[in-house]
């Protein structure tokens, strides 16, 4: 079942009389609890992507859904709405709040959003069990990262978007981190997509889109993932 049907997606980004076409006319679609991992050079448009379909951005011309959600339409009311109730995302960067503990970061989350798990649930389903009440400054860049994933994770979004997570991580961390996610994306069924340059992360994948100027030039599905049920 596609959670997300992309028709014809370009981006062009005019900076004074500059054009960039970030994304020329892709197609693609994204699985209910499938992770799909996005590979290909710095500038190929994957970043663009990302947060077209994660409504932080907007197409050019073509056509982008989410279930019955035209997005390429959506007013930017919509798209904050859609955003809040449907997505949770995880950057490079973690942005926790210094003063504020892991247990705290994660409930400014779940006190506001109505479906919300509890931050300690949270916060173990990432691993971090044993920290909640420590501040980021205490914990490793891989921990901060953990925080952050279990904050996005905490509102129930039935999408999770992530750019370059293990990006300011070494790879032994970095693996940590993946295991998070592909952890989330099992347990509660989540449609994932992951941008990074982790080579590891392909063997995990349900699908692979390697993006190449602008283009999706190859789709690998892996057969020998065990499919969520
Ligand atoms: P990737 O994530 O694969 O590194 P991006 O989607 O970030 O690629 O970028 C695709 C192209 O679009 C690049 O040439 C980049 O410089 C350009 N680009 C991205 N964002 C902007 C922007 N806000 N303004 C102008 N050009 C941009
Ligand atoms: P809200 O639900 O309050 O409208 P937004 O829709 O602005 O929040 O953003 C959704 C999520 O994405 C938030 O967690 C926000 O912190 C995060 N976010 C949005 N844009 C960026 C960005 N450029 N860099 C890092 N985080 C971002």
């Amino acid at each position: 079942e596609a959670v997300f049907t992309i028709r014809g997606l370009s981006k062009i980004y005019q900076t004074g009389n500059v054009e960039v076409k970030a994304l020329r006319g892709v197609d693609a679609d994204l699985f209910h609890g499938e992770l799909t991992v996005m590979l290909g050079p710095s500038g190929s448009g994957k970043s663009t992507f990302l947060n077209i379909i994660g409504g932080l951005d907007t197409a050019t011309t073509g056509e982008v859904r989410y279930r019955d959600h035209d997005l390429s339409s959506a007013s930017d009311r919509e798209l904050t709405r859609y955003r809040r109730d449907h997505v949770g995302f995880v950057f490079q960067f973690y942005n926790l709040i210094p003063s504020l503990t892991a247990r705290e970061n994660v409930a400014l989350v779940t006190e506001i959003s109505r479906n919300a798990m509890r931050p300690e649930e949270a916060l173990e389903l990432v691993g971090l069990k044993e920290r909640i009440g420590h501040f980021p400054a205490q914990l490793s860049g891989g921990e901060q990262q953990r925080v952050a994933i279990a904050r996005a994770v905490a509102k129930r979004p039935e999408v999770m978007l992530c750019d370059e997570p293990t990006g300011a991580l070494d790879s032994k961390t970095g693996i940590l981190v993946l295991d998070a996610l592909t952890a989330t994306n099992k347990e509660l069924g989540t449609t994932t997509a992951i941008i990074t340059h982790n080579a590891t992360i392909g063997s995990i994948a349900d699908r692979v889109f390697h993006f190449s100027d602008g283009a999706i030039t190859e789709v690998i599905e892996n057969e020998t993932r065990l499919k969520p049920s």
